[in-house]
């Protein structure tokens, strides 16, 4: 007799993308003809660089050939591409083995993933707000008893409010936790934690015995000195934190799909061997994963330098022009701002202590703009949204043209 896996009963109703679409369609039935803004969901739009094109065109033409032609690559990923991130990670003062590095088909299903080689009654902590994939997750894997409706929040997480008062950056966990996820530059705040602010995490981790995942699908878009592009930059960190990214916002990847994990060597927790997470990491995708598309990799490791990786940081520079559209036009209209700079999401407060879906509501209505309400990624976004910088200029453009225009607040 087959019974339903009661972890996933457990899941709040709804991923917030459906909703914002299910809104978004009901309101397009009311308004034909009116064109949508669509700065809400963290999709690229712009073309993928020529360099990641031609590398990619070049595997192609070698798989319509049976002497170049292969199947089934390393399920950890290929080798030349493994070693051309330990090359990247170098740039950054971090020494990895290639033998610590995972390819895989996209950051959202390693950080989803991670969990797995935990014990199910680890205890979580995420930030507030959050990646909803870090809560969803665990939350699915049997980590919380479920919803509170009174706190908006999940019993047993751990939640660490990142508010304006601490400039969006979490604090530490007040108990001990096991694992802590964070997210550099954050997603969706757009903070970006320093140095001495990250220490503090790897410290209080190599003390509890806990582990960071670590998330720096954004790191490109760190344009300001002094702030972490890895983890490992910090000392001790290789032996509390995993980390994941991704090449989707880096190099337009989004539909291309690939990213990678670290689980280095030297990562412990507090009843693990040496090396046991990496060879764990490594049986988890053996069995559950078949590797990342071999096109895909040809098209990253042209990211990763040269040309390629002057493209990739070309078009991170549009969307950053974007982002600082969004930020001075949002500020022009007098909305209070974060985020933008190193990042490129714009954490924007609700006029008048509004809740986030009324103002989602309202920008819809009054300028056919669609953003993210900032209570979906956690109980701290209520008065805020998400505005994303991934559109095409002239959409950025009139976007602000119409909130100047014709939001009132
Ligand atoms: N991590 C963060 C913080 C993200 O915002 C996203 C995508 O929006 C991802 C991971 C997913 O990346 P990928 O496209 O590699 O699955």
């Amino acid at each position: 007799m087959a019974t339903v896996n009661k972890a996933f009963r457990a899941l709040a109703s709804g991923y917030l993308f459906p909703e914002i679409n299910r809104r978004v369609r009901f309101w397009q039935t009311n308004n034909p003809g009116k064109d949508v803004l669509r700065l809400g969901i963290g999709n690229t739009t712009e073309a993928l660089p020529l360099a990641l094109r031609e590398a990619m065109i070049e595997k192609i033409n070698e798989l319509g050939d049976r002497e170049t032609y292969t199947g089934y690559g390393d399920e950890q990923g290929d080798t030349y591409l493994r070693e051309g991130l330990v090359e990247y990670y170098k740039k950054f003062g971090v020494e990895l083995e290639s033998s610590e590095v995972f390819v895989s088909d996209g950051a959202k299903s390693d950080a989803a993933n991670i969990q797995a080689i935990f014990a199910t009654d680890s205890i979580i902590a995420v930030t507030d707000p959050a990646y909803p994939v870090y809560v969803d997750s665990n939350v699915a894997s049997g980590r919380s008893r479920g919803w509170d409706e009174s706190r908006g929040m999940y019993h047993d997480l751990v939640y660490l409010s990142c508010t304006e008062e601490n400039s969006f950056i979490p604090p530490l966990p007040s108990e001990r936790v096991d694992l802590i996820y964070l997210c550099n530059p954050n997603n969706p705040t757009g903070a970006v934690m320093n140095h001495a602010q990250l220490k503090e995490f790897v410290e209080y981790a190599r003390f509890h015995k806990s582990v960071i995942i670590y998330d720096s699908a954004y790191s490109e878009y760190i344009t300001e000195e002094g702030y972490p592009h890895s983890i490992y930059e910090i000392e001790g960190a290789k032996e509390c934190a995993i980390e994941l990214s991704s090449f989707s916002k880096f190099s337009g990847f989004t539909g291309v799909r690939l990213g990678w994990t670290i689980v280095p060597n030297t990562l412990m927790c507090a009843d693990s061997t040496k090396g046991e997470l990496n060879r764990l990491w490594n049986r988890r995708q053996t069995t559950f994963f078949n590797g990342a598309s071999n096109i895909a990799q040809r098209g990253g490791f042209a990211a990763l330098s040269g040309e390629g990786h002057k493209q990739s940081r070309a078009l991170v520079a549009y969307y950053l022009e974007n982002a600082r559209l969004i930020r001075e036009g949002l500020e022009a209209k007098g909305l209070t701002v974060y985020g933008g700079v190193n990042s490129p999401y714009i954490w924007a407060k609700t006029p008048n202590g509004l809740d986030s879906w009324r103002f989602f509501d309202q920008l819809l209505d009054q300028c056919n703009v669609v953003v993210t309400p900032g209570g979906g990624f956690g109980p701290a976004g209520k008065n805020f949204i998400r505005v994303s910088a991934y559109n095409h200029r002239e959409n950025v453009v009139i976007a602000m043209r119409m909130i100047q225009e014709h939001l009132t607040i």
